[in-house]
């Protein structure tokens, strides 16, 4: 596959060391951040999980959160709110209406781009790692199988890593901020199969932007679509699905 430019930084000679290196983990509840999170526990971060509650449409979503927090063992689970529907602009954080059955291969960005939201969760992942004294952000983002939003792209990371030394005092004084972004020239299967080598018990998370009442998952919103096509060609069932009364 073709390598992401940075980032990775597996950090692969001290995994074993007794005093594993702190990085901050943006945890959002879905398949992604909960991997991104496991690779970097398991490249010998001790992990300190940042949840934001942004207004999301769905519980579900947080509660995921913790799920998964609880599952890697993180040292902290940290959930700060910080509501983006006085921002609004995303079918995520206002009445606008998640699209179902959109062709996710389509050019554009959709409406469940919430404007910003990656440079708003890292600033507040810096700002934590700076108090924390750790150098390590993760963000679970991803480059191709994704919906088209430009705060997954691999530039968008490069240039929050500079603006992360000249916006600390960590920074100033010698530090440097690595933004981890295991995922990013990883196909959704390739995340999936990842995941499942780790050990990863992908029914505790949650993706799906707009799930009915009562239901786990829609089955027709973006996130829901790629989600299937990654399991799909991973090749094995999703046990999310599997354990909540298949429909499809
Ligand atoms: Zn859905």
């Amino acid at each position: 596959m073709t390598s992401p430019l940075h980032s990775i930084t597996p950090s692969p000679h001290h995994p074993l060391t007794p005093s594993p290196r702190p990085a901050v983990v943006l945890l959002s509840g879905g398949l992604d951040s909960y991997t991104a999170a496991a690779i970097a526990k398991s490249d010998g971060f001790s992990l300190h999980a940042l949840t934001v509650r942004y207004g999301q449409r769905h519980v579900r979503e947080l509660e995921a959160a913790r799920q998964v927090a609880a599952a890697l063992g993180v040292v902290i689970h940290l959930e700060l709110d910080l509501d983006l529907r006085g921002i609004g602009g995303s079918a995520l954080t206002s009445n606008l209406a998640v699209p179902h059955g959109r062709d996710v291969n389509e050019r554009g960005i959709p409406s469940t781009y919430v404007p910003a939201r990656n440079t708003i969760f890292l600033s507040l992942a810096l700002g934590w790692a700076e108090a924390l004294g750790a150098q390590d952000l993760v963000i679970g983002v991803n480059a191709l199988d994704y919906s088209g939003y430009p705060d997954c792209r691999p530039e968008f990371i490069a240039a929050f890593e500079s603006l992360a030394g000249l916006a600390t005092r960590a920074g100033v004084e010698g530090g440097r901020f690595s933004v981890h972004t295991p995922l990013i020239g990883l196909s959704k299967a390739q995340i999936i199969r990842r995941g499942a080598a780790l050990g990863l018990d992908y029914r505790l998370t949650h993706s799906c932007y707009d799930p009915p009442p009562g239901r786990a998952f829609c089955g027709t919103c973006d996130s829901c679509v790629i989600r299937a096509k990654g399991f799909a060609e991973a090749g094995f069932p999703d046990p999310l699905i599997v354990a909540s009364a298949p429909r499809i």
